[in-house]
């Protein structure tokens, strides 16, 4: 349920109105925005009274909210939620930021090549992933703690800030260096790990499932949220369709919608939502044209020779090229 107040309202009585609320035993999440001040109800409201709300002085109206997410909904907290990083880089609210690195770390050089490189053209967040997500155990399933280490050390080098996938929460302690911790598709439901990052104040990027929804997108982002950290974004990837000429099909659509019904940060990936690096830039810009508050790309400094995802990896100069493109359309974005 979600009650908003009058843009008047006055402080002494807007305090009145949540003791009330709390000693009926809902939890109270208070959004306020540049309009108006939203409370929105968690838990149990089966003893709160709407028509008693509806007649106060300062409550403009009181709404049910019928979807599963709440603390993710729009309608709870109006305005878009900015993730800020411990070096000031911001996203989401008009921040835009490019994300891009190679698919897994590999080597010291690599790495360290990659992001210098990537920073030169203009992107602001170092991707790679040290434990991978592989669909076959005898694929390369990346360095472990010491593909960590190593983005580290690029992170060093080049004060980009880092971001890698978490598959284990047993792993946690190893991320303290990590300014994003990534969820892959193919944990977007694992109810348990997006609980124990609901504990965490770190910002997370939640990728969506293979086949999933939007709405089951939100329900897992409100795991997170639910807990505590409400430093969530969402990232479109691609979904599994019938086609099979792009590795997914990027649902662009998802950025309008998920701009309507929630605040968080939009992301997408247009690396493995098409599989083909030429696939690559055309779909970034799209995806910026079409209000993404970030893009997550592979670069690898020798694709043909990348140990995960060479075939959808840009060149440096290629992702040089698309970022040249981005932030020239970026100005004409339906943001
Ligand atoms: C990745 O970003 O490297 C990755 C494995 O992505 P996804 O979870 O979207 O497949
Ligand atoms: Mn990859």
């Amino acid at each position: 349920m979600i009650i908003l107040l009058k843009k008047n309202a006055n402080q002494t009585q807007i305090e009145h109105l949540k003791e009330s609320l709390t000693s009926m035993g809902v939890q109270l999440n208070v959004s306020v925005g540049q309009s108006h001040t939203i409370i929105g109800l968690l838990g149990d409201t089966s003893r709160v009274d709407i028509d008693m709300l509806n007649a106060l002085e300062i409550v403009e109206s009181v709404q049910r909210i019928q979807e599963p997410f709440k603390k993710a909904n729009r309608r709870f907290h109006e305005d878009d939620t900015i993730i800020e990083l411990e070096n000031g880089v911001k996203i989401g609210g008009g921040n835009f930021q490019m994300i891009a690195g190679p698919c897994s770390v590999e080597t010291e050089s690599q790495i360290i090549e990659v992001a210098q490189a990537v920073k030169a053209a203009g992107a602001t967040i170092l991707r790679g992933g040290a434990f991978k997500p592989r669909t076959s155990p005898y694929a390369f399933q990346g360095l472990g703690a010491e593909g960590l280490r190593l983005l580290s050390k690029a992170k060093k080098e080049t004060g980009l800030p880092i971001i890698t996938e978490l598959m284990d929460a047993a792993h946690l302690s190893l991320f303290d260096d990590v300014d994003i911790i990534q969820i892959g598709a193919r944990n977007m439901q694992n109810f348990e790990l997006l609980k124990q990052l609901g504990k965490i104040n770190k910002p997370v990027l939640l990728k969506r499932g293979l086949a999933n929804t939007l709405q089951e997108l939100l329900t897992s982002a409100e795991y997170v949220m639910a807990g505590g950290n409400e430093q969530v974004m969402v990232c479109e990837r691609g979904i599994r369709t019938f086609e099979t000429r792009t590795r997914n099909t990027l649902d662009l659509s998802a950025v309008p919608v998920l701009h309507r019904i929630t605040h968080l940060p939009v992301v997408i990936d247009p690396s493995h939502a098409t599989g083909v690096a030429k696939l690559v830039p055309p779909m970034a810009l799209a995806a910026t044209a079409c209000g993404a508050d970030a893009l997550i790309v592979e670069v690898h400094n020798d694709p043909a020779h990348a140990l995960c995802d060479g075939a959808q990896s840009l060149t440096p100069e290629d992702f040089a090229e698309m970022a040249r493109r981005v932030k020239a359309i970026l100005p004409y974005s339906m943001r």
